[in-house]
């Protein structure tokens, strides 16, 4: 597909926020949005501000001298080995809310030395030794969308840092539709991905938010969970082979539906974060694509209602593409911001009428909102509705119909461009996301909930915490909390104690440190492993990468990496 492609032909994005420069939440067309936000979180007056300067923003100098400079070059020439600002300023953090502080207060500590673009495998595999040869550490860099700080750019015991952008290894390798697989190299962007499969009647079913600008590699690396897992399975679930290229050698798992050869290999790479090598390739399994995709959405009178019916569903096997369900406030959140023009709570209002729903005793902050995704044959589709009708009626559910669900559909990609807009306001915009049974469920929920609100109210100011649950399994699902409070004089240490406070609650509660977003730095402290386990991916860290070239300080315990 792109065998000549060079960095400038990557799609442009921005370097302090998200998605595409030329384009923003239009939150100042949304009145009743901003009087939401007014009134809730003491937003004043709205200014949208311009984009900052990338010359105000000042990098460590490079420390990378000329010998091994050189080297770099004569393997990828000067166009694919970077050193300017601009380059070193784009790849110098991932899109967390510390990393974006970061990025927009003008001096950074820490910035790759040198940002490698290589082409394929054998470019990789070469890089990794010139790597090994002048001292230099590597952060694979799929997106840069890691929200766990996954993508700084450490560089550990190691005199140099540089960044291997993957994102020129995105061809389609191989495709077998009798098998229903195909293999990519890693370095894909989620819609180039899509838009192959598409052409030969597959999908992947993989829709993280973050999709437009996110890898297959990346998406491999973190174990990551996209808005139709519920249908199509987490990312670990669609891929049948991968490839891993290391410094200490290769990992190639065998293109097979199953096997019985001792330990899975390819599951100590999926989540590996870039720590034990590069991901070069993956094989993936597809699905034909269906011919019936809608969704549909509900009212509940609580979240503990809508959770009981959503729980049931998925017990008895009905097959669903998606399910989402979120809780009180943030189906309060979704009327307000929607509230302006042809958004989802306006459509919502206009088909079925605010009297119709009093009149039912739906009230936006007490009530709750479900969505559901159906995909598969007309037939397939429409029984799986009715079947769900049948359970959801049981716990008075109110069916709104197709048009909130369809808005829901049409925005989901471009929602995270409303936290540049919110920065900008100076607000603390922040997300986390856990996972546990059903039977822990609710006092996971309620205990972060508490521990949220009592630190509002330590700081001496309200905000906004929302939640859905959006994965779920039979045996349990994942709790997606947002939060929004105003920023304080010193919002990186304000988001430092936030940080600490919801991810103990969390973890004390019995909930996963992550269900889909991985551990990168910001999660390590509450990473608790046995002895034997840090043994274990110690011995393998030290069996592929002896050196400690790959992504420094993330993911695994520094002390069992070094001895
Ligand atoms: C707005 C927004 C929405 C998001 N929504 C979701 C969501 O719905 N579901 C979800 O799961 N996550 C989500 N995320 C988190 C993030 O998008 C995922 O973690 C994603 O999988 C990262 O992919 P990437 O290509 O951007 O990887 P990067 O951010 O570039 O890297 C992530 C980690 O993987 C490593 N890595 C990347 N490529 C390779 C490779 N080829 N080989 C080895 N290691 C590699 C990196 O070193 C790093 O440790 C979201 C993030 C944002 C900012």
């Amino acid at each position: 597909m792109s065998e000549r492609k060079e960095p400038k032909d990557l799609a442009a994005t921005k370097w302090w926020g998200w998605g595409h420069p030329a384009v923003r939440y239009e939150l100042a067309r949304k009145p009743r949005a901003l009087a939401f936000l007014a009134q809730r979180l003491g937003m004043r007056e709205y200014r949208p501000l311009p984009p900052p300067d990338p010359a105000q923003v000042t990098l460590p100098a490079s420390t990378l001298g000329h010998p091994a400079l050189t080297a770099f070059r004569r393997l990828l020439g000067e166009e694919r080995c970077r050193n300017d600002h601009a380059e070193r300023l784009c790849h110098a953090r991932g899109k967390s809310y510390p990393d974006l502080l970061a990025l927009r207060g003008g001096t950074l500590a820490e910035a790759p030395d040198l940002v490698l673009y290589p082409r394929e495998e054998g470019e990789v595999e070469s890089l990794l030794e010139l790597c090994e040869r002048h001292d230099v550490a590597v952060v694979p860099y799929g997106g840069g969308t890691s929200v766990v700080g996954g993508v700084h750019p450490a560089r550990g015991a190691r005199g140099h840092v540089a960044c291997l952008d993957l994102r020129l290894c995105d061809r389609l390798l191989a495709l077998d539709p009798l098998s229903h697989t195909a293999t990519f190299e890693a370095g894909i962007l989620g819609p180039s991905l899509e838009q192959w499969l598409g052409q030969v009647g597959f999908t992947l079913g993989h829709f993280p938010q973050s999709f437009e600008y996110s890898t297959l590699g990346g998406w491999v690396a973190t174990r990551s969970a996209g808005q139709h897992s519920l249908g199509y399975g987490r990312i670990e679930d669609l891929v049948v082979a991968l490839g891993l290229t290391a410094p200490g050698g290769k990992i190639t798992t065998p293109l097979a539906p199953a096997r019985s050869c001792g330990p899975d290999l390819g599951g100590l790479v999926l989540g590996s974060e870039g720590t034990l090598g590069v991901i070069t390739n993956v094989t993936l399994r597809l699905t034909p694509l269906p011919a019936e995709q809608r969704y549909l959405a509900w009212l509940f009178h609580s979240f503990d209602e809508a959770v009981a019916a959503a729980r049931e569903v998925v017990q008895a096997g009905i097959h669903l593409a998606m399910l989402r369900v979120s809780d009180e406030p943030e189906t309060e959140v979704m009327f307000e911001l929607g509230g302006d023009g042809g958004t989802l709570s306006r459509r919502l209002y206009l088909s079925v009428g605010r009297g119709i729903l009093a009149l039912h005793r739906f009230t936006p902050g007490t009530s709750s909102m479900v969505l559901v995704g159906l995909e598969g044959s007309r037939e397939e589709a429409g029984s799986a509705e009715a079947a769900v009708s049948r359970c959801f009626s049981r716990h008075a559910g109110f069916c709104l119909g197709a048009s909130p669900g369809r808005s829901w559909a049409a925005e989901r990609f471009h929602l995270p461009y409303l936290r540049d807009e919110l920065l900008d306001q100076h607000l603390l915009v922040d997300t986390f996301e856990t996972a546990t049974t059903w039977s822990n469920l609710d006092r996971l929920y309620r205990g972060v909930r508490l521990a949220v609100e009592t630190w509002f109210d330590r700081q001496g100011q309200g905000g906004l915490v929302t939640c859905h649950v959006s994965h779920l399994y039979r045996t349990g699902a994942s709790l997606y909390f947002s939060v929004m409070t105003r920023q304080q004089d010193n919002p990186l240490a304000q988001w430092g104690e936030f940080k600490q406070t919801v991810s103990q609650a969390v973890v004390e509660r019995g909930g996963v440190i992550s269900h889909h977003h991985g551990i990168g730095l910001d999660h390590k402290p509450y990473l608790h492993l046995q002895p034997a386990e840090r043994g274990v991916l110690g011995a393998v860290k030290r069996t592929l990468d002896p050196d400690g070239l790959m992504n420094p300080g993330k993911l695994l315990p520094t002390e069992e990496v070094a001895s």
